[in-house]
């Protein structure tokens, strides 16, 4: 299929004056890993018939380009698993630089090594990817089957190929706090930012959440004792707040959900990989998009639905971690995207 034509935008405002202008598009909910605060053991995954294809995803990106998305994040599950996934991507190409202002990937970086280049010629310039110890010991219990030397040569694949890497880690009590330091000196030592995330309640994973959570505002202060952390004011226009490390000239982001404000200026809506539009993702609602762009009913009754979900953003997320006392989503992060 040949990309659609570029458009000008109509805003996508929210009911609290928030403009939606970042789309994170989940391309399937499935993956080779299992990250123990990311899933359970024993996952049941989505029946594949029931996934929107590669043309609809796209053509459901295209209609959110022409409500004014900027940025598209292509996520998952493991969405470099997903098979043609390198087409979706040719097809957003000709909105980058015009509607667009950039199409991104986050990945765990398993298969980077096969699509890095791939990536690079259709037009990604920035990617994420998730890593969350540089043990391979360590990194084989978290994803419970992962080899981390896939992963370091992904990592080596992206730079060679000319993409500009972050680093996603999700703080955790344990082991986590003896490599803080080594993550940040790993990746800084490489060029790339580091980005922790706190562990959100998302789906039931087999531990209680209260065990393993770790509050960055407390991490921070620690850090602060070790590292000198200059804020940076430059804002991604996501929930991560930004420090400089002097020591080693690199940035570090922390994304706290549950210890700090992340909602006031929340720009961003998921869709999941059979097109449910989820306007939050600490919250259950969403609007179910798949019939609608499958029916015959056309252009109408797509943009409506997609003015009503943003309508419906609500204020906030309703996590809470405490003993005794999570207040979660069963839903998983893999479904909605993370
Ligand atoms: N498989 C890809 C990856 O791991 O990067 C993309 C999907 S994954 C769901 C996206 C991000 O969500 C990853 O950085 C992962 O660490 C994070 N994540 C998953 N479950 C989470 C949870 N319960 N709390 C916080 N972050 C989570
Ligand atoms: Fe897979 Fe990403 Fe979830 Fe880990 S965090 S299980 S890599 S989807």
């Amino acid at each position: 299929m040949a990309a659609l034509p570029l458009s000008s935008s109509t805003g996508l405002t929210d009911l609290f004056g928030r403009q939606v202008t970042y789309l994170r598009l989940s391309v399937t909910d499935r993956c080779d890993l299992r990250c123990v605060y990311c899933m359970a053991e024993d996952m049941a995954f989505l029946p594949r018939k029931d996934l929107l294809t590669i043309e609809e995803l796209y053509r459901l990106a295209a209609t959110f380009i022409k409500f004014g998305i900027r940025k598209i994040r292509i996520t998952g599950g493991e969405p470099l698993a997903r098979r043609g996934i390198i087409t979706l991507f040719e097809l957003l190409q000709p909105h980058i630089g015009a509607s667009l202002d950039e199409v991104t990937l986050t990945t765990n970086g398993t298969l980077l090594s096969r699509f890095a280049e791939p990536l690079a010629k259709a037009g990604v310039q920035r990617i994420n990817v998730s890593l969350d110890t540089l043990n391979p010991v360590r990194y084989e219990k978290i994803t419970r089957r992962g080899d981390i030397a896939h992963v370091f040569n992904g990592l080596e694949a992206a730079q060679k190929a000319g993409l500009k890497v972050k680093l996603n880690t999700v703080a955790m009590q344990g082991g986590f706090l003896n490599e803080v330091d080594s993550l940040i000196r790993f990746a800084h030592g490489r060029g790339m930012d580091l980005t922790l995330i706190e562990e959100m309640p998302l789906g039931l994973t087999g531990h209680d959440r209260y065990d393993t959570h770790l509050s960055l505002s407390r991490l921070r202060e620690s850090l602060a004792q070790r590292w000198t952390l200059s804020p940076l004011q430059a804002s991604t226009g996501g929930p991560a707040r930004y420090v400089q490390v002097e020591e080693t000239g690199g940035r570090l982001g922390f994304i706290t959900p549950l210890s700090c404000d992340f909602c006031a200026h929340c720009n961003r809506v998921r869709v999941g990989s059979t097109g449910r539009l989820y306007p939050c993702m600490g919250q259950t609602g969403m609007v179910e998009l798949r019939e609608i762009l499958r029916g015959c009913e056309g252009g109408t009754a797509l943009t409506e639905a997609i003015h009503k979900a943003v309508a419906g953003k609500p204020e906030g997320h309703n996590f809470l971690i405490e003993k005794n006392n999570t207040r979660g989503i069963l839903r998983h992060m893999s479904e909605l995207g993370g």
